[in-house]
This record gives structure tokens, sequence and C-alpha cells, in this order.
């Protein structure tokens, strides 16, 4: 990294004998060691445009580069953050590079990674109150004041008896309230109808919602179709029918996951119509809105979450829209009484006075880090002013890419979307599988900017997702020009093989 080089901390040799054996990282050796780290932290924020962004290396490159085996003696970290630069850094692809626009962006941001540093130092397993009475309290605090900012209806928050938990991903929270939702349905009935339990979501809804049944058993899953004629959204009248012919077949109908902004073009199911279906079926409606959910701190786009109060759960990822670093996904539950039934299980030695309030019944795994401390920090230190210039910035350089767009024949906006929640989706004008691919590869291969491809409709589609904390309109252009290059030099090399 650029900039001056602080001198090695000094630390004592290992002492060699059990009896007077002593941690080498006393108070001083800390301090000087987290300095020279955060001085390498800053540098590589301010220096990462030198980087590739879509990592360049190949499969086992690193394997040659390091020693076979672990060091019989310490090491500084020095030397370590020399290799880090040599030979981890290469073949790491670089999310937090203000040119990534793959997949939904993991955006982290200064206050967030400082709380990171304070969590793993005081790294609590906040399974239970008594664990850390502060990692349950602060939690369920946060997520009150998240779920404000976001304008949640009043159920969800523990004033109007609803519940927030803190899981590590959506898929998890997709999972616990299918699970829960299995233990409302089958409440009453005798275990064999556990075969009998159906779940509904779109042929656009996350793979998450697929893994979940494979882990919770669930047997039947119902894709449901959508169509670009209505934006490929979930259509309440589908749901139903299929309910209905699931009802008549003898089975349990039970989960229905909507979505808030699709992961291939950010599609928003019809919230109200689809809660209003659920209700009257009876099912347990989740609203994944892991990317989008962020945006609903917006009152001018506040207009995509009406409805939510007909929903069981609802779930958003501020480790992709809200500059917390991963991992970070918000769940509001309702009732979360049967998301209780069915995972809680409290042994003699996890017994104390107030295991009601334990949030490892509300989770698969036992331990939990104290996320809420990243969130806490991010909410404080951007205020909620902060947080909604940071995501208008995104919006901006999201129009600014569609007016580029707009102004060349080659490239389309893809039919059946519309640019939002800082995602666009485009296509070459004439649509051309092979071509599209290999272009999206030579944009990729020039480490300038990396973006991601979908399909829609069976059409090879490109995505910029806008979801890096450092992104302002100049790399938008940037990545715009990388575009342009590419198409111009397949125009090139095609009218040269016409000559
Ligand atoms: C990213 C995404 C997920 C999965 O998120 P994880 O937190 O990685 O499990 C689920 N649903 C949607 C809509 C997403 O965009």
């Amino acid at each position: 990294m650029a900039g001056p080089q602080p001198p090695p901390c000094s630390l004592p040799a290992a002492a060699p004998s059990p009896a007077d054996y002593k941690q080498p990282f006393g108070a001083e050796e800390w301090r000087c060691l987290g300095h020279q780290l955060v001085d390498w932290l800053a540098d590589y924020q301010a220096g990462i445009g030198r980087w590739p962004v879509r990592s360049q290396v190949s499969p086992g490159y690193l394997r040659p580069l390091l020693p076979a085996a672990a060091p019989e003696q310490p090491q500084g970290l020095d030397a370590i953050l020399s290799d880090v630069t040599q030979h981890i850094l290469p073949g790491i692809t670089h999310w937090q590079s203000p040119s990534f626009f793959a997949w939904f962006g993991a955006n982290t941001s200064p206050p967030s990674q400082l709380a990171e540093m304070l969590c793993s130092a005081l790294n609590v397993i906040g399974f239970s109150w008594i664990s850390s009475p502060a990692c349950t309290e602060l939690e369920a605090i946060c997520m009150d004041w998240l779920g404000q900012l976001l304008g949640l209806p009043p159920c969800f928050l523990s004033a109007g008896g609803g519940t927030g938990v803190i899981q590590s991903t959506a898929s998890e929270a997709t999972l616990v309230a299918l699970l829960a939702a299995k233990a409302r349905a089958l409440a009453g009935r005798p275990p064999e109808d556990a075969s009998k339990v159906v779940a509904y979501c779109s042929d656009q809804a996350h793979s998450s919602v697929k893994k979940a049944c494979m882990v919770a058993g669930v047997q039947h899953l119902r894709v449901l179709p959508t169509h670009a004629a209505q934006q490929h959204t979930l259509q309440a009248a589908v749901l139903e029918a299929a309910v209905e012919a699931d009802r008549a077949a003898g089975l349990l109908p039970c989960y229905v996951v909507a979505t808030v902004g699709t992961t291939s073009s950010c599609a928003v199911d019809p919230i109200p119509a689809v809660g209003a279906a659920a209700q009257r079926l009876g099912l347990w409606l989740h609203v994944d809105a892991a990317w989008a959910g962020a945006y609903a701190l917006l009152p001018e786009l506040r207009h995509h979450f009406e409805g939510l109060e007909a929903a069981d759960s609802l779930d958003t990822n501020p480790h992709k829209g809200l500059l917390t670093g991963f991992d970070c996904s918000c769940m509001w539950i309702k009732d979360a009484s049967w998301a209780r039934a069915a995972l809680s299980l409290t042994p003699e030695y996890l017994r104390h006075a107030a295991n009601d309030l334990d949030y490892k019944d509300l989770q698969v795994p036992l331990g939990r880090k104290m996320r809420s401390l990243k969130l806490w920090f991010v909410m404080r230190m951007y205020g909620a002013e902060g947080l909604r210039a940071y995501l208008r910035n995104r919006l901006e350089c999201q129009r600014a890419f569609e007016a580029l767009l707009a102004g060349e024949p080659r490239l389309r906006v893809a039919p059946g979307t519309a640019p939002a929640f800082g995602l666009v989706c485009f296509q070459l004008s004439r649509p051309d599988e092979a071509a599209s691919e290999a272009l999206l590869e030579a944009v990729n291969a020039t480490g300038k900017v990396f973006l991601v491809h979908t399909k829609l409709d069976g059409v090879h589609t490109w995505r910029l997702a806008l979801g890096s904390t450092n992104t302002q309109r100049c790399h938008v252009e940037a990545a715009w020009a990388v575009i342009q290059q590419a198409l111009d030099n397949r125009e090139q090399e095609q009218q040269q093989q016409q000559l």
C-alpha cells in the first residue's frame, strides 16, 4: 500500500516454558497492531482502484504461493500484511470497489467496520438474555429503530406485539418463517400431515425458498409462473388457483413468499393483493425485501411497501443495501410464538429467569454474534438523513445510467423490467446470446468494472446493480465507457470479417 510505513510493533518472543506462559498480545502490543491494521484498511479504501474489480486469477492460484504448512515460529503482522497485498488481494473480487455492479452489492462502511471491531473484541455469544443482556436488548431496540425508519406497520414493532431478530442471511429468515408457518399449519394435526405441507413462490423468487423447503422437509413447492406483461410479478389469482387445486387434492397449503425487489430484475410483487389472498387462504405470508427493503427509508418509494400489515414476517438485508457489513439480515415477525414453537429448546444448562427473551429460539444455530452493534453504529453515525442521502445518490446514479442507455440504439432496457432500487436490467437490442455473453466477458476482463447477467424470458440480460458505498456518477459514466468500447470493438471485428 502507498504511504509511510510505521515501524513494526515490538512483540516479545513467545515464552518457551508452559509454566511461565504469557499471552504475547498485551494491551500495548494490541494498540500498536490495531493502529497498523486500521492504517492498512484506510489505505485499501483509498487505493482500491488499483485492483481489477473482478479477480482475474485462475482456480488453484493460491496454493503454490503459500508455504505448505503453518509456521512453527510466530510471525509479525507486517509480514502477514505484505502477503495479503501480494497474494490475497489479487484473489479478491473487490466488492467495496465503486465500480462493483455485480449481483447485489454488499456494502460496508467505516462505522460498520468500527462496530465489527468492537463486536469481535467483546466476542459475546448471545444465544440467551443472560449470556449478555445488552446483546439481546440492543438488538430489540435497533430492530425497532430500523423498523420505524422503514415505516413498518406497528404490528412488527415491539410496542405493537411484534418481534425483530437479526439473522445472518435472508435465506435463514426465509427458513425460519417457513418453519413457523409449518408449525402453525400442523398445530392440532397428526404428525403424518407434515408430508402434505405446500409452499408457494413465484418463478422470480430467490433460490433460498427452494433451499428452505429442502431443509425443512417440505415436499411440495409450487413455483408459480410470472410474465413480462405483468413485470414478472406474482399474481394473486394464480396463487389462489394453485392453492385451491392443492386443497382439492388433500394437501395442506401453508406458506407463500412474496418479493419486493426480485433478484433478477427488482420486480415488486403486489403485496396488498397477495396479502389479501394469503389471509383469505390462511397462508403465512413472508415478504422477502432482502435488497430493496432499505429503500423504504425514502418516503417517495414507500408505496412499494404498502400492504405489509397483511404479512406475517418480512426481512431485509442492511448488509446489502444499508452500509452495514455482512452479516446483518433484519427479520420482523408479527407473532413470534409460532417460530418459537418450531425452534425453541432449552436444555438444563441454558435455563435462566428470562428464557422468554432468548434469541436462540428464533434462529437455527445456538450461538450468535452481537450484530446489532454495527446497525446501531451505522444508524447513529449516518443518521436517518445520511442514510436517505446515500440511497438518493444511488437513485441518481441509476437515472444517469438509464439516460445513457436511452441514447444507445445497440442496447435496450430489458422488456418487462423497470429500473428500480438501483438496478438496471439491459440487453442487446437484437438479442444474440453468444454475443451477449462474449461482450460481458470482455467488459469484465478489463478489470475496470464487474457486472453479472441473468436471464429474463430466456434472454441473456446484463444487470447493473448500484450497491457500493463509494459509487458516484463518475463511476457509472466510466462503466458506460467500458461497455461502449466493448460494443465498438465487436462492431469493428465484424466489419473486418466482412472485408
Ligand atoms: C440476496 C437475496 C437473497 C439471499 O440473501 P442471503 O442473505 O445471502 O441469504 C434472498 N432474497 C433476495 C430477494 C435477495 O436479493
